[in-house]
Formats: C-alpha cells, sequence, structure tokens
C-alpha cells in the first residue's frame, strides 16, 4: 500500500484538485492519501488568529469568509450547483467548520490572548476543510473515498504548535486505515493536526503534512510514500532561487534528512524519521510533471560525487555567549545548553573558541528568555537576519579539496561561523542574509555547474 501527500500548491483549486484526485486513482484501489489546505489557507488562518488576538474581529472575520468562499468556488466546480442534493454533506461540513473558526476568533478577540492551543485549534481548520471536501470531491467523480479525521489518528503529546507523535498509539489507532485499504477504498486524511490524550486538537508545525505521510505510513504498514509537491524532487538546491539547480535521482535517508533538517523546505525535516524505522523508500514528485521520476529517497545510494546538494536557511539568529572568566570554565557549556533545554530551542551550529561559544537558532519565540537566561552565565552578543548554508553530501572528511573548493567560490563574503568535522554528511556556514542567495549561487555553480556530474546525482 502506497501514502501520498499533496502540499498546499497542489490543492491550490478545482482544476489542481481533478488532478490530485487522478492521481490517486491511478495509483490504484487501497491508496491512503495525506493532503495539505490549500495553498495560502494556513497563513490566512494565523493572520486571523493574530487579527482578532489584536480586536479586530470584523477584519479577522472577513478572513474566514473568503476561506469559505475559496472553498465554495471548488466545490462549485465539481458539483456545478450550489443547491445539489449530494453537496449537501460537502456544505454542511464547510458551513460548520467556519462557524466553529468564527467562534475559536470571537473567543481570542473577547479574551485578547492567543494561546497556542487556540491557535492549533484554529490552523488545524484548513486540512480538516480540504480532506473532507476532497473526500467528497471524489465521491462525486465516482471514486470510492472515504474521510478518516487525523484527531482520531495521530495521537500525539499536548506540546501544542510542535507535537510529538504517540507512535504505539498512531499504530493502534491506524487499524481504521489499514481495514478501509483491505477494503479497497481510497483513504483520504488532513496533514498537520492530530489530538492529544483529551481528544484536543494539536499540530506538528509549519510544513508538518510531510510529517503526518510518514507517521501513517509507518503506523499502517505502507510500503512506499510519495511526497508529491511542486517540483520534480529534491533539487541541488533551491530552484525558486538558484539557477541551473536540477533534481537530484537518488538521496540516502540520511542526506535527505540532513538536506531538511539544513533548509530545504520540500520536505519537513522529521519526516525521513519514520521512514528509516522500517526501510520505507520515500519518493519526492511533481504534482504537476507526475511522469517525471523525481527523487528517490533510501537507505543508500551510489552517488560517487562528494557533494550532493546546497540547503540553506535564511532569517536565523547567531547567539554568542563570552565567559566572564578568561577561559571556558568546566561546566560552562554544560549550562548554556541547560539553557536551551529548559526552553526548548534546538540549536542548529555549534562552533566554541576559547572563551566563547556561537549557537545558530531558526526560531524566535523565547528568544527574549533564553537570551535573560544566558546573561546570567556570561557577556550575550545577538547577531540577527543571519543565514546558514549547509553543502550536505557523503564522506565530506575523506574528501580532499572541499573546504577549499567552498571557501574560494565564499571568498567575497564576510563568514561568522563555520562548521565542518561533527558528521560526515554536511560542511555548513553562516553569512548575512543578505549575501545568502549569491553565496549559494557561487557554491552551486562551483560544485555542479563549472563541474557537471550528472551521472552521478
Ligand atoms: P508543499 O506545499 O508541496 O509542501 P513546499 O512549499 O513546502 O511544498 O516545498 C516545496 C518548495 O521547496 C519548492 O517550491 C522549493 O522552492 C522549495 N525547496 C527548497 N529547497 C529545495 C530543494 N533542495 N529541492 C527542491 N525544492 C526545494
Ligand atoms: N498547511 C500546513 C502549513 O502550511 C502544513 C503543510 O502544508 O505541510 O504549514
Ligand atoms: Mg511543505
Amino acid at each position: 500500500m502506497k501514502v501520498l501527500k499533496f502540499g498546499g500548491t497542489s490543492m491550490r483549486n478545482a482544476e489542481a484538485w481533478k488532478n490530485v484526485l487522478n492521481i490517486i486513482n491511478n495509483t490504484g484501489a487501497g491508496t491512503v492519501t495525506v493532503v495539505s489546505a490549500t495553498s495560502g489557507t494556513t497563513n490566512a488562518l494565523l493572520q486571523a488568529a493574530e487579527v482578532a488576538r489584536s480586536g479586530k474581529l470584523e477584519d479577522a472575520l472577513s478572513i474566514t469568509a473568503g476561506i469559505k468562499a475559496s472553498h465554495n468556488a471548488i466545490l462549485d466546480e465539481f458539483f456545478g450547483n450550489a443547491d445539489a442534493p449530494d453537496r449537501k454533506i460537502a456544505n454542511d461540513h464547510l458551513n460548520d467548520t467556519i462557524k466553529k473558526l468564527d467562534t475559536y476568533l470571537l473567543g481570542v478577540s473577547t479574551l485578547g490572548e492567543l494561546t497556542p492551543k487556540s491557535l492549533d485549534a484554529i490552523s488545524s481548520t484548513g486540512e480538516q476543510l480540504s480532506s473532507f471536501l476532497l473526500v467528497e470531491c471524489g465521491k462525486k467523480v465516482g471514486m470510492n473515498a472515504v474521510w478518516v479525521d487525523s484527531a482520531e489518528v495521530l495521537k500525539t503529546d499536548s506540546s501544542f504548535g510542535e507535537a510529538k507523535p504517540n507512535f504505539p498509539l498512531v499504530a493502534e489507532r491506524a487499524e481504521i486505515i489499514r481495514a478501509h485499504s483491505n477494503e479497497g477504498a481510497f483513504i483520504i486524511l488532513g496533514g498537520f493536526y492530530g489530538s492529544d490524550s483529551n481528544g484536543v486538537v494539536t499540530t506538528l508545525g509549519r510544513g508538518g503534512s510531510d510529517y503526518s505521510a510518514s507517521i501513517f505510513a509507518l503506523a499502517s504498514g505502507a510500503d512506499v510514500i510519495e511526497i508529491w509537491t511542486d517540483v520534480s524532487g529534491m533539487f541541488t538546491s533551491d530552484p525558486r532561487f538558484i539557477k541551473h539547480a536540477f533534481s537530484i535521482k537518488e538521496l540516502s535517508f540520511n542526506e535527505a534528512a540532513e538536506l531538511a533538517y539544513f533548509g530545504a523546505k520540500v520536505l519537513h525535516p522529521a519526516t525521513i524519521q519514520p521512514a528509516v524505522e522500517r526501510n520505507i523508500p520515500v519518493y519526492v514528485k511533481n504534482t504537476f510533471e507526475p511522469n517525471h521520476p523525481g527523487t528517490r529517497i533510501f537507505s543508500d545510494t551510489l552517488a560517487e560525487t562528494p557533494v550532493r546538494a546546497i540547503a540553506f536557511k535564511k532569517d536565523i539568529t547567531v547567539i554568542t555567549i563570552i565567559s566572564s572568566r578568561m577561559l571556558l570554565a568546566w561546566g560552562f557549556l554544560s549550562k548554556v545548553f541547560d539553557v536551551f533545554n529548559k526552553h526548548q530551542v534546538s540549536v542548529d551550529l555549534v562552533t566554541t573558541s576559547e572563551v566563547s561559544i556561537s549557537m545558530t537558532v531558526d526560531k524566535k519565540a523565547r528568544l527574549d528568555k533564553i537570551i535573560d537566561d544566558l546573561e546570567n552565565i556570561g557577556t550575550v552578543k545577538i547577531y540577527e537576519n543571519q543565514a546558514l548554508i549547509s553543502l550536505v553530501g557523503k564522506d565530506l572528511l575523506k574528501s580532499k579539496g572541499i573546504a577549499a573548493q567552498a571557501f574560494n567560490s565564499l571568498s567575497k563574503f564576510p563568514i561568522r561561523m563555520i562548521s565542518q568535522g561533527s558528521s560526515d554528511n554536511n560542511l555548513s556556514v553562516v553569512v548575512e542574509n543578505d549575501d545568502a542567495i549569491e553565496a549559494v549561487q557561487n557554491l552551486h555553480d562551483a560544485f555542479f555547474v563549472n563541474q557537471p556530474t550528472p551521472e552521478n546525482v
């Protein structure tokens, strides 16, 4: 059985939904599909929540009215008539969901407070709508489609906004998916959300629908995961910004996970972990070019080039803590990491000198509190608007000349941090945000364009 996942752009309008249903149908009976909210909807929901919090309820409600209208427009294309009797279930779901959403927004604006719990209730609405309505549209075109509410299956802890799945419980709850699949139905679920042990809706974090797909795949015994998106696979760098970037035929689990972790948005960083557990191959494919083979991600690859791709993440923050003693005293590092542990913020890159330690973080949330705590340990310096660039590959340490070639390409940019060595899989640097694209382009030209090695990728 296959688990397919379609992202926001793949779900952007009625034509895209028809395309998605075609791909599901061609995959065969018993296929499990996870969908994102339609493109722009999650951002609109987050904006509505923030606008409501600031007391502008009318503005927030006009955003939800827009969401209702865009989903109605999709239903119009499938059902023709707003009053068609077979559209009633879809209409009722859409109306009820928007009503519920408006009630949440009223609560947020009345209290003037937006908790992570309320935010999850609001932001998960996009996937609740898209998945349910896609099932109704599937039935309309004659498919045996079944909706399963992810809140019933994807059980998580209660860390709202970044919930962690309870894998054993999800495996139990996935029985319903397996049963429908064995009956040959097309199962459709919303990505991104689940629920905690009290049944309260949680979300997995931005971009989390990819992760939902691999969690469901592991739990329901799937043998393939296909991530359908708006590009033909994982590229040598972000094709939206880097000229001559090209799709990579094969990547190892490690390489793909590392690329995702260091900023290749095409995959949520946690997606690979459930796949590794049972060695499930992951394909990244293009909804708008379904015949392109895309990228196959598996336990190992035959790749010969050491550098496989270049990821980057903009808008990160570098925090430097200078020890108040002359040398890094015993216990200093652990005190620093205790602070990050306490605030549950993960650090991407770390470098140390005799008297200081520098770290990068990509979340702004809780930064003020972290800085307050770090100031008890030493002098703290903050550098905002930085970008992390990572060369990702295989055997980078064993290969001669990689660092020389990389720094040659970066010679005109000031570099704030450099890290290589903790894994054989990446070499990372931090530069100013404004330099990032040009720096990545130079690296990409050096490693992929001026030395083309397409037979190896
Ligand atoms: P979806 O809505 O399908 O989940 P996303 O927008 O989350 O899609 O991810 C797809 C986007 O990821 C692409 O449009 C591309 O701009 C970006 N991206 C960043 N790095 C890479 C990369 N190395 N390969 C492919 N796409 C990448
Ligand atoms: N809709 C959610 C988001 O925009 C989850 C996803 O698309 O993966 O973050
Ligand atoms: Mg995504």
